[in-house]
């Protein structure tokens, strides 16, 4: 190939390729948690699978090409993805985070890190001044969310990257757009974050974590900690991600497709006092939403019910289709009360949720069975 493949080709192939010693089109799930040495420290560049195993490698660098990333690593879940990234830092160092991050990385900041003597200043991060105001001496990371969980709203990651004094990392966890909507690195973020369970994943069947940055040495202290601390995720695991990666841009097509059309649905609604979804004029960053997501706004939309905690729970348990579940970023389209669900460990805090919030992860059925399901559940409420 002369030009260099687009992501859709990335997705398919980037990795990945067929195996020298039968031809398998797919890459083997590497059951093995040591490899036969020809003499001692004479091996074929695999030792022990905690270090490196062939499958994750092929997941590894199929993700950081989907990034237009150099260096990917694997974890077991999207929190030890995270956790791994903190602990390239020391004791007084501090956080800039966003206001409105996933649940558990909140509680991982505020409930264990926090013990670790690292500090944290939560902020609204739609504010470029805001965020200049809250950079401190001893800043040494930026967490952003863009979309944010739940509220979607965006971190402009280009104009913070620029802000950034040398020697703050610009974190994006990017679970939410996932690379085919967004890519971070190219914005000038540090490193990406995802939890690859969601829409990397894409079926619902596995919890995966997995970071990109192209900075050698950054790259160099993580794959360290990665093999040092251990959060590691199975072959298995890694073949289930690199499997669902294949049909990544044709599900974030028709997530983004469907969801643009439930969010229309649900803004003509009178049960809803706010329907926020990206891709609708109303949201107050839809021109930036269009400038750093130009193929789509993913497939999350979250809604507030007039009727409060009450008409969400009863919503929430009426629906067929929308299964009521935790999570996102699967096939099937799901739907749940992040007050009382997702959202739980933040209750009390800044961070804490509208008890009358719905969060919709929307798939990929067909668009009029999904409202004809919003439809029915929403008689009377
Ligand atoms: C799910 C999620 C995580 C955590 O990932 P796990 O794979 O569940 O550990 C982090 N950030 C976001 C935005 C998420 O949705």
């Amino acid at each position: 190939m002369t030009t260099s493949p687009h992501l859709e080709t990335l997705a398919v192939h980037a990795g990945q390729r067929p195996d020298p010693t039968t031809g398998a089109i797919m890459t083997p799930i590497y059951q093995t948690s040591t490899y036969v040495q020809e003499a001692p420290e004479r091996h074929k560049g695999y030792e022990y699978s905690r270090t490196d195993n062939p499958t994750r490698k092929a997941l590894q660098e199929l993700i950081a090409a989907l990034e237009g990333g150099r260096f990917g690593l694997a974890f077991a879940s999207g929190m030890a993805a995270i956790d791994t990234i903190m602990r390239l830092l020391s004791p007084g160092d501090h956080v800039l985070v966003g206001n409105d991050v996933y649940g558990g990385t909140f509680r991982l900041f505020d409930k264990v890190l926090a013990r670790y003597g690292l500090e944290f200043t939560y902020v609204d991060v739609t504010s470029l001044s805001a965020v200049e105001a809250a950079i401190q001496p001893d800043t040494k990371l930026i967490w952003l969310e863009t979309p944010t969980n739940p509220l979607l709203s965006l971190a402009d990651i280009e104009a913070i990257s620029r802000l950034a004094p040398d020697g703050v990392q610009v974190v994006v966890d990017n679970t939410f757009a996932s690379p085919y909507l967004q890519q971070p690195l190219k914005l000038g973020a540090d490193i990406v974050m995802h939890s690859s369970t969601k829409y990397l994943g894409g079926h619902s069947d596995v919890v995966g974590g997995a970071l990109v940055v192209n900075d050698e040495e950054v790259y160099q202290q993580l794959k360290f900690l990665q093999n040092a601390v251990g959060a590691v995720p199975g072959p298995q695991d890694c073949w289930l991600i690199l499997r669902g990666i294949k049909t990544l841009h044709l599900r974030m097509e028709r997530h983004s497709e469907n969801a643009q059309k439930i969010a229309r649905f649900l803004s003509d609604c009178p049960a809803f006092s706010t329907v926020i979804y990206p891709g609708l004029d109303s949201h107050p960053q839809y021109e930036l939403a269009r400038r750093q997501m130009p193929r789509g706004f993913g497939g999350m939309i979250s809604a507030i019910m007039r009727g409060g905690d009450s008409a969400a729970r009863e919503f929430v348990t009426r629906t067929r289709l929308f299964a009521l579940a935790e999570s996102l970023g699967g096939v099937e389209s799901l739907i749940e009360h992040p007050y009382s669900m997702t959202h739980a460990s933040t209750a009390g805090s800044p961070l804490a949720c509208d008890p009358g919030l719905v969060r919709l992860s929307v798939g990929v059925e067909h668009i009029d069975d999904l409202i004809a399901d919003l439809q029915q559940a929403l008689m009377g409420l």
